[in-house]
Order: C-alpha cells, then structure tokens, then sequence
C-alpha cells in the first residue's frame, strides 16, 4: 500500500486521514498532545464550555486506520523522500503532505518578553489566558480586531476584565467588513464595555514582571497598573497584566528554510491540485500560499474553513480523481456582542483597487417585524459594475449569519448577478425572517439594480 505521511495534525490533516485511511498507508505526524478546536477557545475563558471540550481525540484519526505519531519533524529529505524528526526517528514516505499550518505573529517590539504578554492559538496559550483570569487579572489589551482578537476580548470582558482593543485600522474587523459595516459592532463592543483604540500601533510594552504601560503612536498610552501592582518590589503586590498579539499569522515553513521547496510570503507554493514544485510532495491549508478565486491574485486565506476543502480535494485526488481547487473566497464569521457578523469575497475597498462597483443594501428585520423576536438585520452586496456579478458582500444580523454569508459565497462562487439575485425564490417564516414581501438578499439586489437603472436612464438622457 502507498505510504503518505501527512506532518500535521490540524483540520486539514485530520480531514485528509478521514478520506483515505485504511485505502492508503496515512501517517499523522505531529508534537502536541492534543489537537485543538481553535476557534471554541474564546468560549472556553468566556466558561460557556470547559476547557476539555476544545480537545479533539486521538480516535479521530486513529479510527480511520490512520498511525498517529507524536513527534515533531526536524528535516526532510526531498531526495531521499526521508522525514526525520526532534526523536531522532527517521521515515519513509512515497508520498508526502505538508499540513503544518500557521503561527500567531508576535511583532518584534521592546517587551514582548514580560510576562503575561502572549499570542492565542495553543492549548498552552489558552491555559495561562485562563490561569491569569482566575489569579487576579483585572486589566487586559488585546492587539488586533479581527475576529480573534475582538471574540478574545469580549471573552475577556465577560469575566470582569477591564480590556482595550487595540488596531491599527481606524476600524474593527478590516478584512472582513467595510468600514460603515463595521461601526454597529464598534458600538456594540463599546457597549459591552470595551476600549477601543482604532487607527493605533502598539510601539513597545513597560513594565517590571508584567507589562504595565502599553505605548501606542500618536502619543497614547495604556496604562495596566492597578492599586496594588504599583510597587512591583513586593512580590505578593504582583497583580498580572494580560497582553495578547492576534496580529495576523506566518506560515509554519521554518523546517524547510534553505530547501528546494518553494515558497512565498503566504507560505508554501502550491497549484490547483496542491502539487508543490517537488514531485509527491503536497501541502494544504494554513502553510500554503493560494491565491482569491475572485480575483486571482495571492490571498490570505488563513481559515479552517480553506483548509478543510483543500485536504479534501487532495485525498480525493489522491485516491483518482482529478479535482481542482477554485482559490479563496474567505467567507467568514463573528459574533460581537448580540450581533452575528459575517463577510465573503471582495470588501467594497478591496474590490474598488481593481474594478468599478456598485453597493446595494438592506435593512429588514430577522422576524416579521410585527414579532415580538424581531431583530435588525443588514446586509451588503457589492457587484461589479456593467456586468453586474455579485464579488462580495457583508452581514450583520441579531440572528446567526452563517447561512447568509454561505449564500453570498454561493453567489459569487456561482458567478451570479444582481439580476439573478433579484428573481432567486426564497423561504419566509414569521419566527425566522422578514415578511414574504421581501428577502435580505434580493432586497439589497434590488438596491444595486435600482441604481444601475438609474444610471442607465442618466446616461440616456
Ligand atoms: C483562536 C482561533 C480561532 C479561529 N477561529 C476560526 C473560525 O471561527 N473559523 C475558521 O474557519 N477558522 C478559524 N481559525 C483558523 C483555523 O483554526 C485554521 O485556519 C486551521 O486550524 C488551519 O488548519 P491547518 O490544518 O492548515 O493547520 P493547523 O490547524 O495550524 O495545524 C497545523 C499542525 O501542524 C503541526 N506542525 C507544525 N509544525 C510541525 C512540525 N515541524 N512537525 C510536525 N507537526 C508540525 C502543528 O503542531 C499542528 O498540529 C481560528 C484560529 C484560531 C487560532
């Protein structure tokens, strides 16, 4: 039987041993001891769910007919398809997966070394964030509001923790929503008790044992002194600080530096049936470099949700089919407050740099408004202009949005316009979304529609 040794043990590995253990010869390589749920971390300091419940079992891979091995792999050996490891193990594959995902960057300022400051994406992270919440952590910074950092500080907040959220952006969430989009969740962040600091860079941290100034540009200061921390001499007066970097995520390629495989700055080099530029060797998710199936061009895609179809498609490929991979569309999801968020494809800006758009909204509600359950909901769609094909849109919604996001995806995936968005037949309920009148999604396609016929019309004119 083919042997394929797959290094990692994340989402896209596990799903790969899911698909052909037990018709290949799978083996997993990884060093920790559990695999995470990453994206349940936040709930666990939020204690919605114990800590236990974010560790995936050995049982999943292990059921496939898949080994597992704990280890972590030092070297390859392209040439003599040999992957050895930190226990001095040496073996052999025919084929050869890279899976290794991505590590939390931590920037290279003065006071990175104090203690309490920390990136978030480790079982080891999760357990000292918990461990300072339940020994007296009272004051907290979290750099970076995307959806780690901004999940992270509510979590935070919810256990009495006075927390600033710090982003350079002048907005929260910046890659997935536009800036108008993103300011009823900056109200609502505000309103759960948060400090904001948008449009700030975090330039070093201060402080004895903890950090207890964080200087950002512009002259600002944080300052995470309390009463009892302010002489830090006296061990017993330590009250810890918190200073977490969810600032974006490098590549794990460091064990192939200097070798013949290709990389870029997103990571591993691949093609559309995630070949490297060396024969049978493969990598997917997190560690790779793919490009935006909107545009084309390279496109972080740092998402479980890019990383489990790109394990799929090579497991099937593997087996004999012949897949290829589209690219990126980066849907994607939060929650802020009692506001679920979400984005897909191109933001208006990021479309703007490469064609002229036009941007439909609606504002319905997530009930018929007359229910007493009635929410708000809005929504964003942005279509190129001319042809009128949907390139992205933006949610945000007192209901779950994942489903919304998922049909916006579908519609750019699918190339549909805002003509066929207009005419797409849609369900209604009282409890679970606006009256039949109207739908979310055709409502803000109709926006678009209107304002290209208004143009039309103007043109004509
Ligand atoms: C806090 C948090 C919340 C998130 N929330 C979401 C979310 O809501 N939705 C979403 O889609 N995505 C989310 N993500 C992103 C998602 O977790 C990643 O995109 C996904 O885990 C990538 O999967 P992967 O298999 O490519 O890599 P990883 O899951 O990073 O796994 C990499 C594996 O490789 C191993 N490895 C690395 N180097 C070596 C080596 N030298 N030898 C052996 N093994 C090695 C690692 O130990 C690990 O087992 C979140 C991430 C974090 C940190």
């Amino acid at each position: 039987m083919e042997k394929v040794i797959i290094i990692g043990g994340g989402p896209a590995a596990i799903s790969m041993a899911k698909i052909m253990g037990g018709k290949k010869h799978i083996t997993i390589i990884r060093p920790e001891n559990h695999s995470m749920i990453y994206c349940a971390m936040p709930y666990v300091i939020e204690n919605l769910i114990p800590f236990n419940k974010t560790l995936k079992k050995d049982s999943l891979v292990t059921d496939t007919g898949a080994t597992l091995i704990r280890d972590r792999v030092e070297k390859v050996d392209f040439e003599q398809k040999h992957v050895h490891t930190e226990k001095g193990n040496v073996y052999t594959y025919d084929k050869l997966v890279i899976a290794t995902g991505a590590d939390p960057v931590l920037p290279p300022i003065q006071g990175t070394d104090l203690q309490g400051v920390l990136t978030f994406k480790t079982e080891d992270d999760l357990k000292r964030i918990v461990d300072l919440a339940e020994n007296g952590l009272r004051k907290a910074v979290v750099v970076g509001a995307g959806a780690i950092g901004i999940e992270l500080a509510q979590a935070l907040n919810s256990r009495g923790v006075q927390t600033h959220l710090v982003d350079m952006e002048e907005q929260v969430l910046p890659n997935l929503l536009d800036k108008e989009m993103a300011e009823e969740v900056e109200d609502e962040l505000v309103r759960l008790g948060l400090t904001l600091h948008l449009g700030h860079k975090v330039l070093s941290l201060h402080g004895k044992r903890f950090a207890r100034e964080v200087a950002l540009d512009k002259g600002h200061t944080i300052h995470l002194e309390t009463a009892d921390n302010c002489s830090e001499d006296h061990e017993e007066n330590v009250t810890p600080s918190l200073v977490v970097f969810a600032v974006g995520m490098r590549p794990n390629t460091g064990i192939f530096a200097g070798t013949m495989l290709a990389t870029g700055r997103d990571g591993i080099v691949i093609n559309d049936k995630m070949e490297t530029n060396i024969e049978d060797v493969y990598a997917v998710g997190d560690c790779t470099q793919f490009t935006s199936a909107v545009t084309g061009d390279v496109s972080p895609g740092k998402l479980a949700t890019n990383a489990v179809p790109m394990g799929k498609l090579l497991a099937r490929n593997m087996l004999g089919s012949n897949e290829r991979y589209n690219g990126f569309y980066n849907g994607a999801a939060t929650k802020a407050g009692n506001y679920y968020v979400g984005g897909t494809g191109l933001s208006e800006k990021a479309a703007r740099d490469r064609m002229d758009v036009i941007v439909g909204y609606a504002d319905l509600t997530t009930a018929f408004p007359i229910m007493p359950s009635a929410g708000s909901v809005r929504v964003k769609l942005i279509a190129e202009k001319g042809s009128l094909r949907i390139v992205g849109g933006q949610i945000v919604s007192e209901l779950p949005a994942t489903d919304k996001v998922d049909l916006i995806t579908m519609a750019v995936q699918f190339g549909l316009t805002a003509q066929d968005l207009r005419i797409f037949s849609y369900s209604s309920q009282p409890y679970q979304s606006y009256f039949p009148a109207n739908n979310i999604l055709v409502h803000a396609a109709e926006n678009i529609l209107e304002q290209d016929g208004a143009e039309t019309i103007k043109k004509a004119s």
